[in-house]
């Protein structure tokens, strides 16, 4: 295992450009900015080997995981390929008969162990976040947090996976409907919530009764790894939960196996759309059960009726968490002509007293690095796009260093944008003006995707009528942050497949089956 620390002797140019990140609107570095921060070769939790069968295994080789902050190597980390795939899939699908058949009580109280384990190592698990995906600690403690309730709340459901008995048409048979775990499941997961969108599936996986291989993103390998040595201590059985990491450049191979495999019954995504695409045609040969969290692109309703402090607290909550890299942030403001100078002016001003760019550890920061370079220019050429039809930079606009992008407000956007045609997964703050009811509808659901939308509007029939046009699986209305495992999240058109979280994300890793007793003596 090798970590390397960020060193003011090794990259001098690179602190030199960390410490003059701006807040924006004041261009004066904060005094803490004027320190590094490095992730301890003896971080605890820090695993840097695969976890298969209960052991933790080298691969040939192994891959970086970068800090994006600084661009400095953070860890290297065991690069999977198919053969650790396969050994994987055959550990889940080994130890899937006893897992199935423990009490719904047993699994209730291993998830349960797991999720005390996770809480009480939230800082430090908060620390593997903010190093390999760059989220602020307070967000990075806040997404510790929010994993952690997935297997609190599957811990609570477990004991709820109710059959029914149905009546029979006929005197001589009873009819049952049984709930059975649908066996192995592959999981597949983002960067940008590296550590709630494994518990988010796995909770449910595990309290259903399935085994699992994960996936994770080739970018934050190090928060699924911590998760799965809180497993072991929590008393996981082994082969129970497996996490394979690996390098872009075995992902495909990877990817193949647990798609394909014939012992995977199941395969569950979070990611884009692309990618989800590519997935379900690797697992279509084989008909596996597919769970799809896919991308969005959401829309940010604003009515002359809203209360504009409201809605500009929901827009700086909804777009710059996680600086913009959230499938549900905000992607398109939609803001109606008597209510628009207002909110945009108010906007800015918020912007400019709230949004802090800096390294995740500073205690002052709010906004974080993009993931990676590809991440800024993506939003960079939406702005340039932007500028060329018309649209006016009322903040930000640039890129400072590396991925650090500015938060960019940009007004007299028009639906001929690149910004307002595809996803941005960045701090972007398009704002559009419309006149009717109909016209923001009309321009809302004008996409092939559908995850969240939100609506800020104070007239109660206005809410409902709009939040039952939105095509979303998933509407704010007067709320920026929305998601939390009692209520169940996911996207309608290509936004996906499934439901997570809530009493119906068990449901994604059931069968039914139908049981008929017959003959009997009347
Ligand atoms: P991505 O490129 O689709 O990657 C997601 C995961 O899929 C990563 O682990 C990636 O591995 C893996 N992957 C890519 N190609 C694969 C293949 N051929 N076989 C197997 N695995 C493969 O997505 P991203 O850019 O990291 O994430 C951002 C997207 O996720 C956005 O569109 C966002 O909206 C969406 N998202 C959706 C939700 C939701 O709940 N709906 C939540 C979060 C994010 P590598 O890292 O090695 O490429």
């Amino acid at each position: 295992m090798s970590v390397v620390c960020a060193s003011h002797a090794r990259h001098p140019f690179l602190l030199l450009l960390l410490r003059r990140l701006p807040r924006v609107g004041s261009p004066g570095p904060s005094p803490a900015m004027r320190r590094s921060y490095s992730l301890d070769a003896s971080a605890p939790l820090l695993r840097t080997r695969a976890y298969v069968d209960g052991r933790w295994v080298s691969a040939a080789s192994a891959f970086p995981v970068l800090d994006p902050a600084t661009g400095q190597e953070i860890a290297r980390v065991s690069d999977c390929g198919p053969a650790e795939a396969k050994r994987a899939v055959d550990a889940a699908y080994r130890a899937s008969p006893s897992w199935k058949r423990a009490t719904a009580k047993e699994r209730s109280v291993l998830l349960r162990k797991w999720f005390d384990l996770l809480t009480r190592h939230k800082e430090d698990l908060a620390k593997l976040v903010t190093f390999e995906s760059g989220k602020p600690m307070k967000e990075s403690e806040s997404e510790i947090a929010y994993a952690a309730s997935f297997l609190e709340w599957f811990s609570e459901e477990a004991r709820r996976v109710y059959g029914d008995v149905v009546p029979s048409p006929l005197r001589d048979r009873k009819i049952f409907l049984l709930k059975q775990p649908v066996g192995v499941a592959s999981i597949i997961t983002p960067w940008n919530f590296p550590s709630a969108m494994i518990t988010r599936k796995v909770g449910a996986a595990l309290a259903a009764g399935c085994t699992v291989v994960v996936k994770p993103a080739e970018d934050t390998p190090l928060s699924a790894l911590a998760l799965a040595e809180l497993a072991e201590q929590a008393g996981i059985p082994a082969g129970v939960f497996n996490v394979v990491p690996c390098s872009r450049e075995k992902t495909p191979a990877v990817g193949q196996v647990l798609c394909t495999d014939p012992l995977v019954a199941k395969i569950s995504f979070t990611g884009s759309t692309a990618t989800g695409k590519v997935l379900l045609k690797m697992a279509a040969d084989t008909v596996k059960k597919a769970s799809m969290e896919l991308g969005g692109h959401a829309p940010f309703i604003v009515f002359d009726s809203a209360d504009v402090d409201r809605a500009v607290s929901g827009a700086m909550a909804s777009k710059f968490r996680n600086s913009g890299q959230a499938c549900v942030c905000s992607n398109r403001f939609l803001v109606q002509s008597g209510i628009y100078e207002r909110f945009v002016d108010k906007l800015g001003r918020a912007m400019d007293a709230e949004l802090r760019l800096g390294h995740g550890a500073d205690p002052g920061t709010t906004q974080g690095p993009l993931i990676n370079q590809r991440a800024a220019d993506k939003v960079l050429q939406q702005v340039s796009d932007a500028v060329s039809r018309g649209a006016t930079v009322l903040r930000g606009g640039k890129r400072l260093h590396g991925s650090f992008v500015e938060p960019t407000l940009l007004v007299d956007v028009t639906t001929d944008m690149l910004c307002t045609k595809e996803e941005t997964f960045g701090p972007l703050l398009p704002v559009i003006r419309f006149s009717t009811e109909e016209e923001a509808l009309t321009v809302a659901n004008d996409s092939n995707v559908g995850l969240a939308g939100y609506v800020y509007s104070q007239d109660v029939s206005q809410m409902w009528r709009v939040s039952e046009l939105l095509e979303v699986g998933i509407v704010g209305v007067n709320e920026g942050l929305l998601s939390t495992p009692e209520a169940a999240f996911g996207g309608v058109k290509e936004s996906g497949l499934g439901s997570e979280g809530s009493r119906y994300g068990i449901d994604e890793y059931l069968e039914l089956k139908y049981m008929c007793l017959g003959n009997l003596q009347p």
